[in-house]
């Protein structure tokens, strides 16, 4: 049970044994498995991502109106809701 693990990313310092380790025995310290992977992006990867965040469209955009709902349906959705209210409050003990 004292097997001892040191960290992955180079700092030499040693994982400390804590009960969850039973199930998964990390390779790092909480917090260095990112150390030295040099996770940056590349200058055109930047553009990229703001090309994609500005070009999105709302999902909903220039869908209104086009649930044609008539007055009757309109009517029996809110009957049905209502419905279902009634019956939580009549939940019985
Ligand atoms: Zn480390």
């Amino acid at each position: 049970m004292d097997r001892k693990r040191f960290c992955k990313c180079g700092c030499g310092q040693e994982i400390k044994w804590k009960p969850y380790h039973k199930y998964y025995t990390p390779k790092y310290i909480f917090g260095h498995s990112n150390k030295g992977k040099k996770f940056t992006f590349t200058k055109k990867h930047k553009e990229n991502i703001g090309k994609t965040g500005k070009g999105r469209v709302p999902w909903n955009k220039g869908k209104k109106g086009l649930q044609k709902h008539s007055i009757k349906t309109k009517e029996k959705i809110s009957e049905k809701l209502t419905g279902r209210l009634h019956l939580k409050k009549q939940k019985r003990k």
